[in-house]
């Protein structure tokens, strides 16, 4: 789960990773308010939405008074923000940070990630901040050194010092930055981050270390024990036909192409994607309708993948195991009929109730292509779209 960079800076506070004072405000008035709370000469209105990139896009902006926060806020309030991390359609800003302005003399970067090849927590960092980390990665690798992080002993004090020393912080701030990145260590681990990522982390003229940014990522799974971490949620950055599904237990992630797939089990579900795409297709979405679905969970599902507008035709891949062929096959018909489906439908079924299943498919009236085998379905859905 994603948050706010003002929430994700709410957090690392009470942990004591140092940043600058700032508020959110949702109208133009709450920011011009916010500013005059500050108090501070230079604010810097930043438009909060669930995606980096924003200063490129025009989402941050310096104003040097309150007319400027003014003017900005109500530029940046409505807008919507198209950054390399949002795809083109964009994001609308919904809130803004006002914050105050910090005297820059240096960023950074300074990252903490679970790397899944070693099981670790990894803290990286980089004196190529305020850019993307990603071009950096990929021009000048050698700029970006990294610290594996023992679970049981945690973030090491010589770590933190020897990153500090390669990314060359000042030598009169390493202390500093080495009680930044515990805390920061310590913030990730104890809230069940999967990415803390401050860029930039800035050095200022009056020699402090602090987090300009913060992108806060958590572990969907531990949220059960994060509840302050869930009240952050907000639901209007998230794509609303994932929403729709997490009320049904679906695990559906949407994607850009133009096959819906509705499958049981995740393996199953990879592998379908997998096979769309050898045969030239592209999948809408990852879909598991989960073991014991019922044939109301299935026509949920359905529904779903239709309001993509994107969709031009729908693969069900089913192995029925604990899952029956049957109940499937009664859930896609009721669907198909609720929705007055109008587009290509290949169906490939097995296991479990599968004779059963091919009849209720069968007779239903509607316009289904029966698929053999997974190969053959997935040709004849690429097909069919093409
Ligand atoms: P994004 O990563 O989405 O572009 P950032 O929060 O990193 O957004 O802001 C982009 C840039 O704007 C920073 O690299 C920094 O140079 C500048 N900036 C951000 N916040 C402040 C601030 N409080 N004071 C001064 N400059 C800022
Ligand atoms: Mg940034």
């Amino acid at each position: 789960m994603n948050i706010h960079e003002y929430q994700g800076k709410e957090i690392l506070r009470k942990y004591g990773v140092t940043v600058p004072n700032g508020k959110v405000a949702f109208t133009v008035e709450e920011a011009v308010e916010a500013a005059k709370e500050l108090g501070t000469q230079v604010c810097v209105v930043k438009a909060q939405i669930h995606a980096g990139g924003r200063g490129k896009a025009g989402g941050v902006k310096v104003a040097k008074n309150l007319e400027e926060v003014r003017t900005y806020a109500s530029e940046i309030l409505g807008k919507t923000l198209v950054t390399h991390q949002t795809g083109p359609e964009g994001k609308e800003v919904k809130r803004l940070l006002i914050e105050e302005g910090c005297d820059i003399k240096k960023e950074y970067y300074v990252g903490l990630v679970l790397d899944r090849a070693t099981s670790r927590v990894v803290l990286m960092g980089s004196e190529e901040g305020g850019t993307e980390i990603e071009e950096v990665a990929a021009n000048t690798p050698e700029k970006i050194f990294k610290e594996e992080i023992d679970p049981v002993l945690g973030l090491m004090p010589y770590q933190a010092r020897r990153l500090a020393f390669n990314i060359n912080i000042p030598k009169e701030l390493v202390n500093q930055a080495v009680k930044f990145m515990t805390s920061l260590y310590n913030a990730y681990i104890e809230k069940d981050c999967s990415i803390a990522e401050i860029n930039p982390l800035v050095v200022t003229g009056d020699g402090k270390v602090i987090a300009l940014d913060a992108k806060l990522n958590f572990d969907a799974n531990s949220l059960y024990r994060q509840k302050d971490v869930l009240e952050y949620r907000d639901l209007e950055e998230e794509d609303p036909k994932e929403i729709e599904a997490s009320k049904y237990d679906l695990s559906y992630i949407a994607l850009d192409g133009n096959i819906g797939c509705m499958v049981n089990g995740a393996g199953l579900a990879m592998a379908t994607m997998d096979i769309v795409k050898h045969y030239g297709g592209e999948p809408a979405n990852f879909l598991d309708v989960g073991g014991g679905a019922t044939a109301e969970k299935v026509t949920e599902a359905f529904k779903i993948i239709l309001s993509d507008p994107n969709v031009k035709g729908i693969f069900v891949n089913i192995f029925g195991g604990i899952m029956k062929c049957d109940v499937i096959a009664e859930g896609v018909v009721e669907a198909a009929k609720q929705v007055g489906l109008s587009i290509p439908l290949v169906v490939r079924l097995e296991g479990t109730n599968v004779d059963l299943g091919k009849k209720i498919l069968s007779e239903s009236g509607l316009d289904i292509t029966a698929a053999e085998s997974m190969a053959d379905g997935a040709q004849k859905i690429v097909s069919l779209v093409k």
